[in-house]
């Protein structure tokens, strides 16, 4: 399988650069550059849009940017071709973290402004600083020479093809890393990606300036690719196309980019030519319709559901026959297209083929052979050498969602090595407890001591990596990673490779990375889900998840760690795993909070159990004596029985 894609990919490879050999047509070369300039920007985005999840509509201002900044360069300065790229690369890459820093502090339609407003910004000073831009009047460059030889179309042609692989390769590289499962998991749960180490600020962050990187790479190829630039090419048209190529390409996928670049370079010229319009719009039907035969037949996707596009694009093939011009249709064929698009291939081109073939993505984790996964035994380290006494202590801790006192004046203290119980009615504030402990929340008032440092006022991810782990009432997995991956995200902080490291493959990520491969296998191992590594966590029975999500926390190496109502939800067998798992965890040294509204789970495991009820702390103490309590009996009365209390 892997052989055969290798062997996929140079045949593609030698194809391109064969192409201007083959076709000695200057147009059709410089279309097939446009593509791959195209493409490089694209394969940013995507890390952005496809990845973390973030709108941006400043690609175009950034592209362009990547663009001047090369023309400038060469024609005021006479800079050399490979000065031009980096420099290039340099000032978009640093523009895009002035963008991000603050923007990305907000999220959604307000990111997308933010991005909307830098994109508008760029394009008004390329406009008005003619002292170094020509303003309106746009700059004119030449082909550069390269090592002293002057390149022409077809070399230009190459150096393009060449760039493009080499930045397939890179982004390739970023997104198998442990980068690219950050930037993957702030989009399936932030909340649990800052839990479990990552920050979600600075990993978006960080795939913005990456992707900018590209799109000034990409911007000064152009540069030079068209010999002309000015500043009304990269308006707000652009910004969205670029977006539009990497939703109908399919997110999250080169070749997805690749044909998203195909397919904004192209249409738009189709559509100039309605005798080619109406080939590929015929081609288009057979193709949809067989692949939606293929879906039917596998049933993939229902008659009804394949109906739709496969009526639609018959039509479109109907009305290229009936127009005799599309000049005036242009922009409404175009509309109906995107419209198509976003209702019926929200995977993208890509996602659609491989559904409706059944072609499941590649089920390769990492580049590193796993074999040698550790012992359940060596899965989880062992803590610090436990010294009694308290690990965590939280005094008068008070939260307080306007009027109500969720949290009231709570103190509690975690003996170093126990598994300690948090137990009472609905509501009574235990994930409040939880969330505080864990910096989701900020206390309104109160202190919380964990090893001797205060925790108040601290991210969750900094607080995470002092060695705080947790699991969450509603289950909060990285939906479309894989098992291991999720546990791999979770070992992030064992990773120093930076992204030249990933980019490289240096012998130094090589290891960390081999290294957290199988340190994920064996923790999967641990929790009894190694047969499953590979599934994506989304597909997982509930019971496995809630195991998975106790692997991740493990990846930690944490000291503490906070199950919040593990069994809810679990079958009777799945419960008798789960303590099994817990006892183990603390017999490596492991310090344990539990939620559970199981009793039976709580006295059977507990060295000590506090109980809330409405915010406040009304009894602490073994089981024995809280479970006979009056107050705890009262409190649970309310409700219901202290032993039938539900999941
Ligand atoms: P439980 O003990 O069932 O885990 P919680 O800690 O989830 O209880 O909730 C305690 C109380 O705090 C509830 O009344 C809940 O509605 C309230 N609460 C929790 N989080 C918030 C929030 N973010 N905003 C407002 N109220 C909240
Ligand atoms: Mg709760």
């Amino acid at each position: 399988m892997k052989v055969g894609r290798l062997v996929l990919a140079l045949v593609a490879f030698a194809a391109l650069l064969l192409f201007p050999i083959g076709i000695a047509n200057n147009y059709y070369i410089h279309l097939l550059e446009t593509i791959m300039i195209y493409a490089i920007l694209l394969f940013g985005l995507d890390i952005v849009v496809g990845y973390t999840g973030q709108v941006s509509l400043g690609h175009a201002g950034l592209f362009g940017l990547g663009a001047y900044t090369a023309g400038v360069l060469v024609t005021k300065l006479g800079a050399p071709l490979l000065v031009a790229l980096i420099a290039s690369i340099g000032v978009t890459a640093l523009f895009g973290a002035v963008l991000a820093l603050p923007a990305l502090r907000v999220t959604g339609p307000y990111l997308a402004m933010v991005t909307l407003a830098f994109g508008t910004i760029i394009q008004i000073l390329i406009n008005e600083m003619s002292f170094v831009t020509e303003g309106p009047m746009g700059i004119k460059l030449q082909k550069p020479p390269l090592l002293g030889h002057q390149l022409d179309e077809r070399e230009f042609y190459w150096l393009v093809a060449v760039l493009l692989v080499l930045s397939l390769i890179v982004v390739h590289r970023i997104l198998r890393s442990h980068l690219g499962r950050a930037f993957e998991a702030l989009r399936g749960s932030p909340v649990a990606s800052d839990c479990m180490g990552v920050s979600v600020y600075r990993y978006k962050v960080y795939a913005f300036v990456i992707s900018a990187g590209f799109a000034g790479l990409s911007g000064s190829l152009y540069a030079y690719s068209e010999q002309y630039i000015s500043p009304n090419t990269y308006n707000f048209e652009l910004t969205v196309l670029f977006l539009l190529a990497v939703i109908m390409g399919g997110r999250k996928s080169r070749v997805g980019a690749m044909v998203g670049a195909t397919i904004i370079v192209l249409l738009p010229k189709l559509l100039d030519d309605v005798e080619m319009f109406r080939y590929v719009s015929v081609g288009l039907a057979v193709l949809v319709l067989i692949s939606a035969v293929i879906a039917v037949r596998r049933e993939r996707a229902t008659p009804a559901q394949m109906a739709i596009p496969v009526v639609g694009s018959i039509a479109l093939a109907g009305l290229a026959f009936w127009l005799d011009a599309m000049t005036d249709w242009r922009l409404s064929i175009f509309g109906v297209i995107m419209l198509f698009v976003v209702y019926y291939l929200q995977d993208g081109i890509v996602g659609f083929v491989r559904d409706a073939l059944n072609l499941r993505r590649s089920k390769v984790v990492s580049d590193v052979s796993l074999d040698g996964a550790s012992t359940p035994a060596d899965a989880v380290s062992v803590a610090a050498a436990g010294s009694d006494g308290e690990l965590l202590q939280a005094s008068g801790v008070l939260m307080q969602f306007g009027g109500l006192k969720a949290l009231n004046n709570v103190d509690l203290k975690v003996r170093r090595g126990s598994i300690h119980g948090l137990i009472g009615p609905n509501g009574s504030g235990k994930s409040t407890m939880m969330n505080v402990l864990t910096g989701i929340y900020v206390p309104t008032a109160g202190s919380i001591s964990f090893g001797g440092r205060s925790l108040v006022g601290r991210t969750s991810s900094d607080i995470a990596l002092s060695g705080i782990a947790r699991t969450f009432q509603n289950v909060q997995l990285f939906g479309e990673m894989t098992a291991q991956q999720n546990v791999q995200v979770g070992l992030h902080h064992s990773f120093a490779s930076n992204l030249v490291d990933v980019a490289l493959h240096t012998p130094r990520y090589r290891r960390e990375s081999a290294a957290a491969a199988t340190r994920a296998l064996g923790l999967l191992k641990f929790v009894g889900l190694e047969s499953l590594a590979l599934e994506e966590a989304r597909n997982l029975p509930y019971g496995k998840q809630r195991l998975l999500e106790i692997a991740r926390a493990l990846a930690l190496d944490p000291q503490l760690l906070l199950l919040d109502e593990p069994a809810a939800g679990l079958t009777a067998p799945d419960i008798k795993e789960l303590i099994a798992i817990i006892r183990k965890v603390r017999e490596h040294g492991v310090t344990v909070i539990l939620i559970e509204h199981h009793m039976d789970v709580v006295m059977s495991m507990c060295d000590t159990v506090t109980v809330l009820d409405f915010g406040q702390k009304i009894a602490e103490g073994e089981p024995a004596s809280v479970q006979s309590d009056e107050k705890v009996i009262a409190a649970y009365l309310g409700g219901q029985d202290i032993e039938a209390q539900p999941a």
